[in-house]
């Protein structure tokens, strides 16, 4: 197979760009510099027909105050990037916007518009973008200003690190984040109550919360917000009733089996939990962890 048979050949519309200034104040000491020539930078972008490549010309710029020489540097293009400034803003806006997941990304902006920047070049631009906001003052007073008066409280846990967080259930994107906070080991009493008490401090005043069974929260709950109607989660009470259900259908397919222990089958003796199920169901015992994902 030759080299030319290996190669993948796609149309490609070139648009010719010029950002071609007389003179621009330098980058270093502000002095006006005029141009001495002009340089090519490629770039690609967004387009709905087609894959589009830009050819930007540039002006060239030489300061005589300072000696410096740069290049005339586009509105549309960062330094040194290879993707129109449209084409960051089309992915940050997939994951941030539409909640995407950051894999997703490349593929869905090759089948629209025609690029498929690499998924750790999105991450970096996500990085980029969120670290641009500041928590403090420009989520913190929006979400504050936006919540429902519900708010729904839980942990997360993988490994040794949890997070504890607070979510809005009822805002139009669904659960919006409100706070949260980062733990190493397990969630206490008190790590709750200094969360709540953060976002009490923030501005937020709930009518209703909403948690699981588990004792780290009541009294945290009635210490931050004293006149707040605590809340059961309702698929953390459906769990315990499912659990139940399991252990009652478990047993007299137990005492059915060889061996089986028949005074178990009419309600007596110890209840014992079923095979499948190595943990205490939720709210009866120390196994109201939750793994992987809130519930
Ligand atoms: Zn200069």
């Amino acid at each position: 197979m030759s080299d030319a048979e290996t190669l993948n050949h796609t149309t490609c519309t070139i648009r010719e760009v010029r950002w071609d200034q007389p003179s621009l104040p330098c980058d270093r000491c502000q002095q006006p510099a005029h141009r001495i020539g002009t340089a090519t930078r490629t770039a690609s972008d967004v387009d709905l027909d087609a894959s589009v490549l830009l050819a930007v010309t540039i002006s060239v710029h030489r300061c005589a105050a300072c000696g410096h020489t740069f290049r005339a540097p586009p509105p549309f293009l960062r330094p040194d990037a290879i993707y129109r400034n449209r084409v960051v803003t089309a992915a940050v806006r997939s994951v941030f916007q539409d909640g995407m997941a950051v894999r997703r990304v490349a593929t869905r902006l090759a089948r629209d518009c025609w690029v498929r920047p690499s998924e750790g070049m999105i991450r970096r631009w996500c990085t980029e973008y969120s670290a641009s906001l500041d928590f403090a003052t420009d989520y913190l007073p929006w979400v504050v200003g936006e919540c429902s008066g519900i708010l729904c409280v839980d942990e997360v846990y993988q490994g040794q690190l949890a997070v504890l967080l607070a979510v809005d259930p009822v805002a139009p994107e669904g659960d919006r984040l409100v706070g949260y906070q980062r733990f190493r080991g397990s969630v206490d009493q008190e790590e709750v109550a200094t969360l709540l008490a953060g976002l009490r401090a923030a501005g937020i005043d709930p009518a209703e919360v909403i948690a699981d069974g588990a004792a780290r929260y009541p009294r945290a709950l009635a210490w931050v917000w004293p006149t707040a109607a605590h809340q059961r989660c309702l698929c953390h009470e459906a769990r315990r009733v499912t659990s139940a259900v399991g252990q009652i259908i478990v047993r007299p397919f137990r005492t059915s089996r060889p061996g089986g222990r028949a005074s178990c089958a009419g309600g007596h003796g110890p209840a014992r939990p079923p095979r499948w199920s190595r943990t205490p169901p939720p709210g009866l015992g120390g196994g109201d962890r939750i793994s992987g994902r809130r519930n």
